[in-house]
């Protein structure tokens, strides 16, 4: 199966259709996670009381992030182009569901997604998990051999492997994980390039 074959893609968000603006650093600090925990792992071990005001700052933080979204190169064009051919698009993000939404809002891509179709860190568990992808291979009645997951890092990639979907890997100019990518692209330009030959 070539990739311009694939007709279901699930993409992550930040880093792969946005330009990364997450500052992990700044959070652990405002947060007092330590640099070696994973946020939402520490958030989640925390009492109660605690978690849910941090996980309130956190959603706050994010939500300004969310609104100041810019996409990166080529991706607004690669999934309208997507789009366009009536192809199957979702989103699995560590980012909550909602600030999703006004991320694509941001970024002028919200018409391409259907609200159900976008996977937020309520709705699967995260990646590399692979229940987000499952999740929408049986929501679209779809092998998981015939979709493809998008992403700029390992957890991407380890997810569609886990899952047993087609893996890209785009916005790293060399790949890192060559056995985890079926195909990689500098950017979503490149990307979109592929599907056009
Ligand atoms: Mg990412």
């Amino acid at each position: 199966m070539s990739l311009a074959e694939v007709r279901h893609w699930v993409f992550d968000m930040d880093g792969t259709l946005t330009v990364a603006v997450h500052d992990f650093a700044a959070i652990r600090v405002a947060l007092a996670i330590p640099p070696e925990d994973d946020i939402l792992t520490h958030l989640g071990a925390l009492p109660a009381e605690e978690a849910a005001a941090k996980h309130a700052w956190l959603l706050a933080h994010e939500r300004d992030l969310a609104l100041g979204s810019k996409p990166a190169p080529g991706a607004v064009e690669l999934v309208r182009e997507l789009a366009g051919r009536g192809y199957r698009l979702g989103i699995l993000t560590r980012n909550a569901r909602e600030l999703a939404h006004v991320t694509l809002e941001a970024i002028g891509l919200a018409d391409c997604f259907a609200v159900e179709d976008v996977l937020g860190r309520d709705e699967a568990p995260p990646k590399p998990h692979p229940g987000g992808l499952l999740k929408l291979a049986e929501a679209w009645r779809v092998p998981a051999r015939e979709m493809v997951m998008v992403g700029d890092y390992r957890f991407d990639l380890d997810c569609g492997r886990a899952a047993g979907t087609r893996t890209v890997l785009v916005n790293l100019p060399e790949n890192p994980w060559p056995e985890l990518a079926d195909w990689h692209a500098a950017d979503c330009v490149a990307l979109r390039q592929m599907l056009l030959v």
